[in-house]
């Protein structure tokens, strides 16, 4: 017996349908102007795994889902201030049709790498906007629509079980309404079902109020009713489709056809990134061949969200995402090893006890991470291995992993065919020690070596494990042990973070090297999770030079972080911060460590900050004190940044950052001094100049409120109180 939570009850209970044996399942699907991110398709695998746990238990599902290209299009344009995709693609002459497709495509895609099983429907909305108009004027005839100007309304009012999924009723109704003032509307209760066209509006259709479009829920009540009927057994989405899409949607489907339109709805909560909801307007999106990118089986992230379960938040990291790709891989190794062996005649009796504990998981309101410990705690039984290889290969149905396809050998070069069978022939002869010499000329030629009994198992290293060699890279700055409170190595380390821009990153490192010193100095470059080639460049660039060193990291940390990780690495007694932006014209490093050795002082610059009130800060590049340093060239004595701490983490973009470090630092009683005369020079800062507007106020008023939540009252610290 199935049972899984039903949002619209608030409780775990057995999955019923209306029909025995078939399941009418609608999942809302993308909005196709820009690609799903990892948390949109964290959404879809959930409803992924309820449909193959259907199938396994003998349903026939009939699976819809929506592809969204009107409506929420505008919704989120008008959020955002014009999508850059849509901007970029009109500019390239590109109709929104054609962005549609491209985007559609993009998340077909996407659900193929991913092994979720193609619904059997994906109506586009565009092309039922007949059937929408005729469920709004069936709601003109039940009395819960009415026309206002030329837009037409739900009447909230009217429908009595309005909130029933969402228990928004009453205030907590209207808290959830309050942002919306529409005056056309009787009531801020009630959604628009229709809209009338805006003069110079391209999508629009004619209709009996006019031209123009649906609204944001209704293409999800039309398109259901008519691929799988008025009444659905199941309907999924992510949490924040609960209030007001599916409500609406509800009010809407009941409203018309007087039938109960879902027996069961699914939410899946959401995926979050640095302890935000992943999304789009927060800056933290991943999408697939971000993943990709970094050498990570799309595979693997379907095995990450079996980790959690679907009820739960879940914070994607990377670390998280290889330790998945891991077990992902030593999973398929296992299927691999078993290949080799027997099959069983007859299936053991502890295999129909593990398949009754692993179903019992599943009814248990999904429970994949009990699924999947049990799958690895079978893995490791005494059963033996060709049993273990049927179980696995049937749980796989529900993982949908594709072991399957693991082979029992994988193709080799002939070459190297040639000296496994020698090796296996040496090894039949007990010549142990020529035989692990040339295991590890296997492994130096870049391949995986298992042993069983009696062959030689190699495959060719994935393309994770080829990179994880290569770069060994971090995924966070708690990774990296600090190296602080250890007495100065060296005289001088430079600290610079790299994150594409390949350009700049050249310019600004090569002329510290001139700058730099003999050996007693070092340069240490942080690779932000750069993928135009930086990395590689920087690997080349270090190969050449001692006296630099790379640390990579797996993907774009946050700026606070990785220019931790760069300080923790530090050796020097004096250690400076340079951006990508600046260029060494001189030498820098020793009027910056004379200034240094006064040991009043925290930070030398050469771009300092000074303000009255906290509020507003002005340039001030004279020599003197000042409120504090501008993080294009932040130089530092050892003792005194161990003592004050490093820079916080919270603050991912870079803007005010420095600010609320500088402060940090004169907090623990030092003084910031510029000086004008230090000889650099600044060029343009490509990131700065590569965000809108809306952008850089959003990002940098975030940081400045951080700024100011624990400085605000430290007017004390400022220069002009002193
Ligand atoms: P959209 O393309 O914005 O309509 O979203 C597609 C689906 O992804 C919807 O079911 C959303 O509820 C879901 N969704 C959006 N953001 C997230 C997230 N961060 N984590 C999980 N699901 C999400
Ligand atoms: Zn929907």
């Amino acid at each position: 017996m199935i049972r899984i939570y039903n949002t619209l009850t608030n409780r775990v209970e057995e999955f019923v349908t209306l029909e025995p044996g078939v399941v009418r399942m609608y999942s809302c699907g993308p909005t196709v102007y820009r690609f799903a991110h990892v948390g949109n398709l964290r959404t879809y695998l959930m409803a992924d795994c309820i449909r193959r746990l259907l199938v396994g238990r003998g349903y026939r599902v009939t699976h819809v889902k929506n592809i969204t290209d009107v409506g929420h299009m505008r919704q989120e344009a008008l959020e955002t201030g014009g999508d850059k995709v849509i901007v970029a693609a009109l500019a390239e002459g590109k109709t929104p049709q054609e962005i549609a497709r491209f985007y559609a495509d993009a998340f077909h895609e996407d659900e193929r790498k991913l092994n979720i099983l193609p619904a059997d429907h994906f109506p586009w909305a565009t092309d039922h906007v007949p059937e929408m108009i005729t469920v709004i004027q069936d709601l003109f005839k039940n009395g819960y629509a009415y026309q206002a100007g030329d837009n037409v309304y739900f009447d909230v009012g009217r429908f009595s079980a309005y909130g029933k999924l969402s228990g928004n009723v009453g205030a907590a109704l209207m808290e959830g309404v309050r942002v919306e003032v529409d005056p056309l509307k009787r009531d801020p209760r009630d959604f628009t079902l229709w809209k009338a066209a805006e003069p110079g509006r391209d999508m629009k259709w004619d209709s009996p109020w006019g031209e123009g479009f649906p609204g944001w829920h209704i293409e999800c009540s039309a398109m259901s009713t008519k691929y799988l009927g008025t009444q659905l057994d199941l309907h999924t989405g992510g949490v924040d489709n609960v209030f007001p899409h599916h409500e609406d949607e509800i009010a809407q489907s009941e409203g018309a056809f007087g039938v109960p339109f879902v027996r069961h709805w699914v939410h899946g909560q959401h995926l979050l990134a640095d302890g935000v909801k992943m999304a789009k307007s927060a800056g933290n999106e991943f999408v697939l061949a971000d993943l990709e990118e970094r050498g990570f089986d799309p595979l693997a992230f379907r095995y990450l969200c079996f980790t959690v379960r679907y009820r739960h938040r879940m914070n994607f990291t990377f670390s998280a995402l290889r330790a998945g790709e891991r077990a992902l891989t030593g999973l398929r190794d296992r299927v691999w090893e078993w290949r080799g062996e027997p099959a069983p005649d007859r299936e053991p009796p502890e295999a129909a006890e593990w398949r009754g504990r692993f179903n019992d998981a599943l009814d248990n309101d999904l429970d994949m991470p009990r699924a999947l410990g049990l799958t690895w705690e079978m893995a490791r039984s005494d059963l033996p291995g060709g049993s273990k290889l049927a179980l696995l290969l049937e749980f796989d149905r529900m993982f949908g992993l594709g072991l399957e396809a693991v082979p029992q050998r994988y193709p080799l070069p002939a070459s190297l065919e040639d000296t496994i069978a020698r090796r296996d022939n040496v090894r039949s002869q007990r010549e142990y020690d020529q035989a692990d010499r040339m295991r590890s000329a296997l492994v130096a030629s870049g391949y995986r070596v298992g042993d069983s009994r009696k062959e030689t198992r190699v495959r060719p290293r994935t393309e994770l494990e080829k990179r994880e060699e290569r770069w060994n890279a971090v995924s966070s700055s708690r990774e990296v042990k600090s190296l602080l409170d250890l007495p100065p190595a060296l005289e001088h380390t430079v600290v610079v973070v790299a994150s594409n821009y390949m350009d700049d990153v050249k310019r600004c490192t090569e002329a510290i090297l001139k700058w730099l010193g003999d050996g007693s100095s070092e340069l240490i470059v942080v690779d932000n999770g750069s993928t135009d080639g930086t990395s590689e460049w920087l690997e080349e660039f270090s190969g050449r030079d001692p006296r630099v060193r790379v640390v990579y990291c797996d993907h774009v940390l946050g700026d606070g972080a990785a220019k931790n990780i760069g300080l923790k690495h530090a050796r020097g007694r004096f250690i400076a911060v340079v951006d990508t932006s600046v260029e060494m014209v001189g030498d820098v490093l020793s009027p910056m460590a004379r200034r240094l050795e006064d040991e009043s002082i925290g930070i030398v610059g050469r771009w300092g900050l000074l303000t009255d009130d906290l509020h507003h800060f002005h340039d001030e590049s004279e020599s003197g004190d000042v409120d504090a340093m501008q993080a294009y060239c932040i130089g530092l004595r050892r003792d005194a940044l161990a003592q004050s701490g490093l820079m916080r983490e919270t603050f991912r973009f870079y803007r005010n950052l420095d600010i609320d470090f500088s402060f940090q630092v004169k907090s623990h009683g030092y003084r910031i001094v510029a000086d004008g005369t230090l000889p650099m020079v600044r060029h343009e800062h490509r990131q700065w100049a590569s965000l809108g507007e809306a952008e850089r106020d959003q990002l940098s008023f975030k940081n400045f409120k951080r700024f100011l939540k624990k400085w605000g009252d430290r007017k004390d610290l400022l220069v002009s109180n002193k």
